[in-house]
C-alpha cells in the first residue's frame, strides 16, 4: 500500500491564515505546509484508494498532490478540521462510501456515523456506513479497524490498517491524548508505519490553561492539556507499540521556529510505500534533514 499524507497540520495548520510567526515564516520560505488532517491510502494491487478524514483542505490537497480521488473514506471524530471537507464530495464522486463507529457519544447523543449521516444527508451520493470499533472490515482490499482512543468531550478512534497480501500495517493514533486504552494498543502495536498526534513540544504545556498531563516518570506531560499528545507523549507512544518509523503529525506552528522542521515531524506531501519489506519513503520533500550530513 502507498500511503500519502496529504494533511500534517492541527486545526489552524501552518501556516496560519494571518500569522506572521517565525514558525510560519520559516514554512513560508520553506515552501512547505502542513494542512489540516487528511491522510490517503492507495492499495496500489486493486487500484483503490481510502481516505482518512475529510480535510476542508480537501480541494486544496488534491489539487498539489499526485493522488486519485478516492473511493471510500474514513472518518474518525467530528472535528471541523476531520470532517468538513466532506462537503467537496458534491459533483465530484459518483458514489462515495463513508465508514464511522457506531457508538453513541454521550456528549452529542449520537455516534460518528449518525452526525455525519445528519450533517450531509444533502450529499445523495454519499452513503455512510456503520462500523463496531475493535472489529475489522474490509474496504478497498485492504482491513481497516477502528480504535477508541481519548479526545474528550468527543468519542474519536484512531485507526488500523493492514494488507492482507503483504502483511503491512499502517496505525494512526488519531486525535488522542496519551491515555489510549490498552485495548487500543494491543491493536495499533507493530506498525510498518505510525501517525502519531504530537500538537506541541512538552515545554509549551505551561501554555495552557489545563497545563500537561499523563506525566512521565520525570515528571514530562505525555499530554497537552487533556485531548492532544505531546511531542514527548506521541514518541512514547510510539516507543510502546515498537513502531517501525514514526513520523509526527496534526502538529501546531506554536512549535518553535528551529524546533518545528525537525525529524520525525511530518510535512504535507511525504509518501511512503509499505509491503512485506517494510516502509520505503517515495517522496522528495525539501526537509532540513535531507540536508544533514554531521
Ligand atoms: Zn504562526
Ligand atoms: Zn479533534
Ligand atoms: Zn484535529
Amino acid at each position: 500500500m502507498r500511503v500519502t499524507l496529504l494533511g500534517t497540520g492541527d486545526t489552524t495548520g501552518t501556516p496560519t491564515v494571518g500569522c506572521d510567526c517565525a514558525t510560519c515564516d520559516r514554512a513560508r520560505e520553506r515552501g512547505v505546509e502542513r494542512s489540516r488532517f487528511s491522510v490517503h491510502i492507495e492499495n496500489e494491487r486493486a487500484e483503490e484508494s481510502i481516505l482518512i478524514d475529510l480535510s476542508p483542505d480537501f480541494r486544496h490537497q488534491f489539487l498539489t498532490q499526485d493522488v486519485p480521488l478516492p473511493d471510500a473514506a474514513v472518518v474518525t471524530h467530528i472535528h471541523f478540521d476531520h470532517l468538513d471537507g466532506l462537503g467537496n464530495a458534491y459533483r465530484i464522486f459518483d458514489s462515495l462510501p463513508v465508514y464511522a463507529a457506531n457508538e453513541v457519544d454521550p456528549e452529542t447523543g449520537e455516534s460518528v456515523a449518525e452526525t455525519v449521516r445528519r450533517k450531509y444527508d444533502y450529499l445523495d451520493r454519499v452513503s455512510v456506513h456503520d462500523v463496531t470499533p475493535l472489529e475489522p472490515i474490509e474496504v478497498c482490499g485492504l482491513e481497516l479497524t477502528l480504535v477508541r482512543v481519548d479526545h474528550p468531550p468527543l468519542i474519536c478512534y484512531g485507526l488500523v490498517v493492514v494488507d492482507p497480501e503483504t502483511g503491512a500495517k499502517l496505525s494512526l493514533s488519531g486525535d488522542t491524548s496519551y491515555d489510549v486504552p490498552e485495548s487500543s494498543r494491543e491493536r495499533l502495536r507493530d506498525p510498518d508505519l505510525f501517525l502519531a498526534d504530537a500538537i506541541v513540544p512538552a515545554a509549551l504545556c505551561d501554555r495552557h490553561p489545563l497545563g500537561g498531563s499523563h506525566h512521565d516518570a520525570d515528571g514530562v506531560p505525555r499530554s497537552f492539556g487533556t485531548k492532544h499528545m505531546t511531542r514527548e507523549g506521541a514518541l512514547a507512544l510510539a516507543d510502546d507499540l515498537n513502531a517501525d518509523v514514526t513520523r509526527l503529525v496534526h502538529t501546531a506552528h506554536y512549535y518553535p521556529a528551529d524546533e518545528a522542521f525537525e525529524e520525525p515531524l511530518a510535512v504535507d506531501g511525504e509518501g511512503y510505500r509499505l509491503d512485506e519489506t517494510g516502509v520505503i519513503r517515495l517522496d522528495t520533500t525539501p526537509a532540513e534533514s535531507a540536508s544533514t550530513t554531521d
